[in-house]
């Protein structure tokens, strides 16, 4: 038995020191960065965020209002192949997507016959396994760099030094960093396993960029704060599944409740009432998501997601520009011209508080 005995950090115990600079407005800040990879030879100019390769998120809809803002989506690995053909065919699909897949056998086959068969459209690969720790995973990405040489692969998900290296020098390009820290995850809670998101960031982005790779953060963020926070620590990519759950074009089933209101009918006495409407977001591990998309729950596992109701929050395209908009802030503050230096031009405060919540967070 061993303990690390220094806190590890979350985002919500930190927050970020303002700095004297040169930078007048938050029109000045150039919020795109070119990233160029450690593997493959392409280069792609945007802004790190990434929706997440959750059924709800990762779907065709989101990725064409993702696309326009420079911005990824990382589409999930329930289509089946036509429709992904379909997709990538009918939209430029080269930088901003990823496809995923997992470790069965049809995952292959289906990434394989695209990359084979539409060489010239989506080349960026997600392998997505909850954990990577396990050495198939490994395996998989010396497979897939032997075999197409030119792609841009992530792979996840760690949160450990080690293997973020092992797995870049394998043939990863990026390192999907977060374990537990998911809005819809439940792994902390059963298995006790897991690492609080900001020390994942500085760990796994310092080994990774001391090595030529680089790191997607996935999972927690709560507020656009939390993006800003993410790349100060050394992300390179931030992706999100909750935070796009509520959004219009965000898949999964919506339901609606009525409440009863403060105000009273005038001509019957009665108090009225109000609609709210909640769509359905499901953990990818979920019993929920093991019903929908497969056969069921296997005997062997145990449920590691939750279903969640979360109120509709408007259009992802006003989303995208809050998130924008709260980097570019973010960048004036910190006197961060280039998304790029963000991260050398940021403090930490370790803080007891992040927020007031007096009125509500
Ligand atoms: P969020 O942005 O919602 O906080 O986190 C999104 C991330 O949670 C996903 O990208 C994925 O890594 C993780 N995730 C999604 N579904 C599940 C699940 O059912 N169980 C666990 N442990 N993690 C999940």
């Amino acid at each position: 038995m061993k303990i690390y005995e220094q806190t590890e950090l979350d985002f919500k115990d930190v927050l970020v020191k303002p700095k004297r600079s040169f930078i007048n407005s938050r029109s000045e800040v150039e919020i795109t960065r070119e990233y160029k990879f450690k593997w493959c030879p392409r280069k792609i100019v945007g802004t790190g965020i990434i929706s997440s390769n959750m059924a709800t998120v990762g779907t065709f809809e989101i990725a064409k209002h993702m696309m326009q803002s420079k911005m990824f989506c990382c589409l999930h690995k329930h289509y089946p192949v036509e429709d992904l053909i379909k997709f990538i065919t009918e939209n430029d699909c080269r930088d901003y997507i990823f496809l995923s897949m997992g470790l069965r056998d049809e995952d292959y086959a289906k990434i394989e016959k695209i990359l084979t068969e539409y060489p010239d459209k989506c080349r960026n690969i997600c392998i997505d396994v909850p954990n990577a720790y396990i050495p198939r995973v490994k395996e998989l990405v010396i497979k897939m760099r032997e075999k197409f040489p030119d792609i841009l692969l992530m792979v996840g998900n760690a949160v450990t030094a080690e293997l973020v290296e092992d797995l870049i020098l394998s043939g990863a390009d990026i390192v999907k960093c977060g374990i537990g820290s998911g809005s819809a995850c439940i792994t902390r809670r059963i298995t006790g396993v897991g690492r609080p998101q900001l020390s994942t960031i500085f760990e796994c982005a310092d080994t990774a960029h001391g090595i030529g790779g680089m790191i997607c953060s996935d999972g927690g963020v709560v507020y656009i704060g939390d993006i800003c926070k993410a790349f100060g620590a050394g992300a390179d990519f931030v992706m999100m599944g909750g935070f796009y759950a509520g959004c219009e074009e965000a898949a999964g089933d919506i339901i609606e409740k009525t409440y009863l209101t403060d105000q009273i009918n005038q001509e019957t006495g009665e108090r009225l009432t109000a609609v709210k409407k909640f769509k359905i977001f499901y953990g990818m591990s979920s019993e929920y998501a093991q019903n929908k998309h497969y056969h069921g729950m296997p005997k062997y596992r145990a449920s590691e997601g939750r279903v969640a109701e979360v109120p509709l929050k408007g259009s992802i395209d006003r989303m995208n520009q809050d998130i924008l908009g709260g980097l570019r802030s973010y960048m004036t503050y910190i006197g961060a011209r280039r998304l790029k230096d963000v991260s050398k031009c940021t403090t930490f405060y370790r803080v007891n508080t992040q927020l007031n919540t007096v009125f509500g967070d």
